[in-house]
């Protein structure tokens, strides 16, 4: 188990109870295109035994299954629950996770999938001031 991969459980805890605590400014707005629910980025989960263990502590990720890997290695998921026009068909149940997509408060390192109808700027220093 890599540390970056320790880091990302850390973190993902850690972001249930934080207050707002942001990081990027938002900007637009949904298209509804799916592409989020098709390709979700994983930041330190590098493989299968990873995921599971993401699985094991945080249950809601059983959705989620390995569609490939990024130029860093890290995981690329796709969720069961997308149907084929691109919709969530447990849209009414759907996790806090998924519900507060595209999140200020957790480290996605503000990339967006491709087609994504919001921007992501990343906040300086002196916007803090
Ligand atoms: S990728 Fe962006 S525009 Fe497409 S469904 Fe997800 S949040 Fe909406
Ligand atoms: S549960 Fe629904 S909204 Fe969440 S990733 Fe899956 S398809 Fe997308």
């Amino acid at each position: 188990m890599s540390m970056d991969f320790l880091k990302s459980l850390y973190y993902e805890f850690l972001s249930h109870f934080v207050c707002e605590k942001i990081q990027y400014k938002i900007e637009g707005k949904c298209n509804q295109c799916g592409e989020c629910c098709r390709q979700i980025r994983s930041h330190g989960m590098k493989n299968e035994k990873d995921l599971k263990i993401m699985q094991f502590f945080l249950p809601h990720y059983k959705r989620f299954f390995i569609k490939g890997k990024d130029e860093d290695g890290n995981l690329i998921l796709s969720c069961i629950y997308l149907d084929e026009n691109g919709k969530c068909k447990v849209y009414n149940k759907r996790p806090d996770l998924c519900k507060n997509y595209p999140a200020k408060i957790i480290n996605f390192n503000g990339i967006m999938p491709e087609g994504c109808g919001y921007k992501i700027i990343k906040k300086d220093f002196k916007d803090y001031l």
